[in-house]
């Protein structure tokens, strides 16, 4: 689960890890306003967004007058940062930036650990120096029974810095971020760029984190902070009807009965050179009511062009099964093709009962696999 800069900040402060004040605004109008409420000559203007690289795509502007700020604040506001548009921007006091730091911590599972990183090639993306020249990231595993004491905090920061009291607030930001990350369940705790001022102070302007999202009932402060996407929302809608349910970025739809069948026929749609929709087990049952909110989950994806019904009928009948795909289409509206493959106890009177109607029938897993893949193109 991921939070916004803000919010993180709000953490940050909280943990006493030097931030600049700052000010949430949702229209340009309270943008102009906290430029006059933080009296700075220059303020930043943030767009709030759950994602990175929001500096390249243009949400990050410095501003030198309140004129600047609005207009700054009239493009950021609405434009789209991948494929999150922005409703929020921070306003937030300038810094004089002098040199620009990486810090995060993040669980590692080679190391079974948390481990630290660092690098005096902040600013930019991590992942570029961690290709181009990974010998500038510097990585130190935490033992959890040790933690971060004085002198390894002392260790760590004197490979980035040589003046004590450079060091010194660096050995305070490491205590105090590590204390944050594990308190929180956090899965990282990210300060990029961790910024050393023209007046020699080091300030995290920039702040993310992210959490382990099957630890969330343990801090509830931060489940608060939870903003699903389209695509958590999906997860919640699934978990909420009892599917396990995946998404996955092909066009066929996929409706299966049990979890290996659910393998089975996301690997021959991958077999035939299709590409699955998602991974959805909707368990036994043949109630209608299953299939309409499984149809609606597979619908609400646009990417969805055809839909795969694959069914083995054990205790459960394949007629029964039959019976409520035909319940369950005369209340949905859609002309997506539908291939339906059915297979195990009374297969052929299930069969049957759907020749001549809306559904595509098939005999054979791959023959209905063939027909999903051909249809989706
Ligand atoms: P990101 O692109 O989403 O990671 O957003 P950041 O918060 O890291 O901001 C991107 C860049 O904007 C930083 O690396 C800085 O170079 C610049 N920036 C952000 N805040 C300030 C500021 O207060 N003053 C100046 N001069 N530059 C800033
Ligand atoms: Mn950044």
């Amino acid at each position: 689960m991921k939070i916004h800069e803000y919010q993180a900040k709000d953490l940050f402060s909280s943990y006493g890890i030097p931030v600049e004040q700052y000010i949430l605004c949702s229209t340009a109008d309270q943008v102009a306003a906290a430029y006059d409420k933080l009296a700075m000559q220059k303020i930043v203007v943030k767009a709030q967004v759950l994602t990175g690289g929001r500096g390249k795509a243009g949400g990050v502007k410095l501003a030198k007058s309140r004129e600047e700020a609005t207009a700054y604040a009239k493009t950021i506001l609405g434009m789209k940062i991948k494929e999150y548009t922005v409703n929020k921007v921070i306003a937030s006091q300038a810094v004089n930036i002098g040199s620009e730091y990486y810090v995060s911590f993040v669980i590692d599972r080679n190391t079974k650990s948390v481990i630290l990183m660092m690098s005096a090639e902040g600013g930019m993306d991590i992942e570029e120096v961690a290709a181009h020249t990974p010998e500038k990231i510097y990585k130190f595993a935490i033992d959890p029974l040790i933690g971060i004491p004085d002198y390894l905090a002392r260790k760590f920061a004197f490979t980035l810095f040589k003046e004590i009291e450079q060091v010194n607030q660096m050995v305070a930001i490491l205590q105090k971020l590590y204390k944050l990350f594990v308190n929180k369940d956090a899965s990282l705790a990210e300060i990029n760029p961790l910024v050393l001022t023209k007046e020699e102070k080091l300030i995290a302007i920039d702040a993310k984190m992210t959490f382990d999202a099957n630890a969330l009932y343990r801090p509830p402060a931060i489940h608060a902070l939870f903003e699903p996407t389209e695509d958590e929302q999906r997860e919640a809608y699934a978990k909420e009807k009892g599917f396990s349910f995946v998404r996955l970025d092909g066009e066929i739809g996929c409706m299966v009965n049990g979890a290996g069948l659910a393998m089975g026929t996301m690997d021959m749609i991958k077999l035939y050179g299709g590409m699955p929709a998602n991974f959805l087990d909707i368990g036994g049952s043949s109630n209608p009511n299953k299939v309409i909110d499984a149809m609606n989950l597979l619908l609400n994806d646009p990417k969805v062009k055809v839909v795969l019904i694959n069914i083995f009928g054990g205790i459960t009948r394949c007629d029964d099964v039959a019976t409520g795909l035909l319940k369950a289409f005369e209340q949905l509206k859609t002309d997506i093709p539908v291939i339906v493959r059915l297979t195990g106890t009374n297969e052929k009177e299930g069969r049957q009962m759907l020749q001549g109607t809306r559904f595509k029938v098939a005999e054979t897993m791959s023959e209905a696999t063939h027909m999903a893949v051909e249809a989706s193109k």
